[in-house]
């Protein structure tokens, strides 16, 4: 009896020191700097101030927060370049820009890390053919990672094919998908993957996306970088790289594209 308690006693101990190891090992960088200020201490640094923006509607257009680098607000192509760096090839229409078929992704012209994107696009209509050959293009995170774009309104494809899906690896919570012509957003939120000075994978990159308001990716572990029928792994990047928008031979529209940068969270 007595060696049953002592071996419960020594399972309980074991257990209690894995537990504080983990909760040692899981409190963040941001847990930690918060456990630093006493509750309610008024002498805690305030946020910045910022200017919030406003949503668009179908008509009318938003506007980005004051602290936003905007990267198309329906005049130029200026921030986006073609693949060998010089001027994108894709058309400029009233308010919005398309892809032109057969000219390759557009590239920022600058590179970010994690970040706050704002992208809205849409698909053409009426919509031509079916599966992934209808209204196909892509937001890709550091030109890596794709955040589907496809008319997926009432258009059956591979679940992590399908609009918003992490191509590849995730399927969407939901399928909120508008139908064609009509203007849809995404608010993605982005960490990038960390490596060593060894090229070792030290943290996933995550990825959560709300389309047309609505939470469709809830902060997924990105499986590595994006392609078509393989799940290659990570290969150590740099933190900074520019973003992408993908030529899949459709004409989808695109307007109001803003991001912010994020603090870096190790
Ligand atoms: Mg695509």
């Amino acid at each position: 009896m007595r060696r049953i308690t002592m071996v419960c006693l020594g399972a309980l101990v074991a257990s209690a020191i894995l537990a504080l190891a983990v909760a040692g090992l899981s409190q963040s960088q941001s847990e930690q700097e918060a456990r630093q200020w006493k509750i309610h201490d008024r002498s805690r640094p305030h946020p910045p101030v910022i200017t919030a923006g406003e949503c668009s509607t179908q008509d009318h257009v938003g506007s980005p927060p004051s602290d936003a680098t905007i990267l198309f607000d329906g005049k130029d192509l200026s921030q986006w370049a073609a693949a060998d760096g010089g001027p994108a090839k894709w058309t400029l229409g009233d308010g919005y820009f398309a892809t032109v078929p057969g000219t390759g992704y557009l590239h920022t012209r600058q590179a970010f890390g994690d970040c706050q994107l704002h992208v809205e696009w849409a698909t053409p209509n009426p919509p031509h053919g079916e599966d992934q050959d209808r209204g196909n293009s892509g937001v890709f995170l550091q030109g890596l990672y794709e955040v589907q774009v496809l008319d997926s309104y009432n258009n059956v494809t591979y679940a992590d094919g399908q609009a918003a899906a992490i191509y590849g690896q995730y399927p969407p919570l939901v399928n909120a998908c508008r139908p064609p012509g009509e203007w849809q957003t995404y608010d993605i939120i982005f960490h990038g993957p960390r490596f060593d000075s060894a090229g070792k994978l030290l943290r996933p990159a995550t990825i959560t996306v709300i389309q047309n308001g609505v939470l469709v990716q809830d902060h997924v572990m990105i499986l590595g970088p994006t392609e078509h029928g393989q799940r290659p792994p990570y290969k150590p990047t740099p933190e900074r790289l520019p973003l992408a928008l993908q030529d899949h031979n459709h004409p989808v529209r695109y307007r109001n594209i803003w991001i912010r940068e994020l603090p870096a969270k190790d």
